[in-house]
């Protein structure tokens, strides 16, 4: 995978190591996932992580929410290495992670990162000593740590601190902005705690996650501005299908603009059957459209009109794309920088060639009413014309044919 040249400028931060990936700092912004199964259930956890991975999340989170979830992390970790999978595994902890960080000292080893809830650590005077104990075996295994406030479960004291402090202000504000401020406190009066205990400022993490677009926003902008924590985006609860990752785009692409976020998460819910690993190309395509990172060659496409009265050039664009992802994982090594190519499969003589001499190899089918022939563009040149049965074929041929020459080993251009 590549970084690409950005005219953003990223917003200076803290990198923080976790495991072998890094956060922050002027790292690649770094795409993560997190499981839905049990983990208490290995072999399901230890599946779905490793299709996550293999998608290209870099770091993957599971829920450690019971002594049998925190059992199975060492035997997780280890399963996954034995296939040769590293990648490092963040434990997401609420309400009891004291306890299970503390009589589990393997399931802490095995973990490259915890997520600390502050809204969720526990109640009244025990808040206080749980949070303590959590950072401070973050500290004994020299781990980092992400703070992480969440809209649904943000810390009622703070609120109500907040609050009472605005009602008596000589200009109170309104209740959305003292909330939105509340979860800013929140992360950094967490994160300067953390610091107290003894954790290094270049070990947190901080996110403010929301489930409103405008608000998501206007809390990152405020979380920015108060320090150079490294920041991990997302927004919660984003919904199912083009909701969802209409929703996270609009936040996620106006952040990243501003150089705002260091790792981001795209959470989608799936629908039933649905792959978890959609969030994963969902966030690479972010990365990817916004020009911060290439994953995989991208496909340009027209949207088909009138002029194209078959199917034939909408089945071509999805084979490509599909067979370009697919084969992605292999050719990571065997053809370094093939992520960083453009394929154009366009559908009539309109805009087809034009397309197509801008991308690496395109093709403009032929539309209706047009000679029954494809001319098929290599770097800006016209250099075949397929006719006949099979262009589909022929025209993948011809992909790997110019990936091969183009992006493998010695010979290449
Ligand atoms: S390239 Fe041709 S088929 Fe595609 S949208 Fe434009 S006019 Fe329609």
């Amino acid at each position: 995978m590549s970084q690409s040249r950005h005219p953003v400028e990223r917003r200076k931060t803290l990198p923080v190591a976790v495991g072998p990936v890094t956060i922050g700092g002027q790292a690649p912004i770094v795409v993560q996932s997190m499981t839905n199964t049990d983990t208490g259930d290995i072999d399901a956890t230890v599946r779905q992580v490793a299709e996550l991975a293999r998608a290209g999340s870099e770091l993957v989170r599971i829920t450690v929410n019971h002594e049998s979830a925190a059992k199975a992390v060492p035997a997780i970790r280890e399963a996954l290495d034995a296939q040769g999978c590293s990648v490092p595994l963040v434990g997401d902890f609420h309400f009891n992670g004291h306890r299970l960080l503390t009589d589990y000292p393997e399931c802490a080893e095995a973990l490259a990162k915890y997520r600390i809830n502050p809204g969720n650590v526990g109640k009244g005077e025990k808040k206080d000593s749980q949070f303590a104990t959590m950072v401070e075996l973050a500290c004994r295994y020299d781990r980092p740590v992400r703070i992480g406030v969440n809209w649904g479960s943000l810390d009622q004291d703070v609120v109500a601190r907040m609050m009472d402090a605005n009602a008596h202000a000589a200009q109170p504000k309104d209740a959305e902005q003292v909330m939105r401020e509340a979860m800013v406190e929140s992360a950094i009066s967490s994160a300067e705690r953390a610091e107290q205990l003894g954790l290094a400022k270049d070990h947190i993490i901080l996110s403010c996650k929301m489930s409103n677009v405008q608000d998501l926003i206007a809390v990152y902008r405020m979380l920015a501005d108060r320090g150079d924590y490294a920041l991990h985006l997302g927004l919660t609860e984003a919904g199912m299908g083009s909701k969802g990752i209409v929703a996270s785009t609009a936040a996620l692409s106006v952040l990243l603009q501003e150089g705002i976020g260091d790792t981001i998460r795209v959470s989608l819910t799936p629908a039933p059957g649905e792959a978890r690993t959609r969030e994963v190309v969902v966030a690479q395509e972010i990365l990817q459209s916004m020009g911060f990172r290439s994953f995989a060659p991208m496909v340009t496409a027209c949207p088909g009109c009138g002029r194209t009265t078959s199917d034939t050039f909408q089945h071509l664009a999805e084979d490509i794309q599909t067979y370009l992802r697919d084969q992605m994982p292999a050719w990571r090594t065997q053809y370094p920088g093939v992520e960083a190519m453009q394929v154009a499969v366009m559908g009539c003589v309109v805009n087809g060639p034009g397309e197509s001499k801008h991308a690496n190899i395109g093709i403009s089918l032929p539309g209706t009413g047009e000679r029954p022939s494809a001319p098929v563009f290599v770097d800006g040149e016209k250099v075949a014309t397929l006719k006949g049965e099979g262009i589909a074929e022929q025209f993948k041929r011809m992909v790997d044919e110019y990936i091969d020459a183009r992006y493998g080993g010695p010979g290449q251009a």
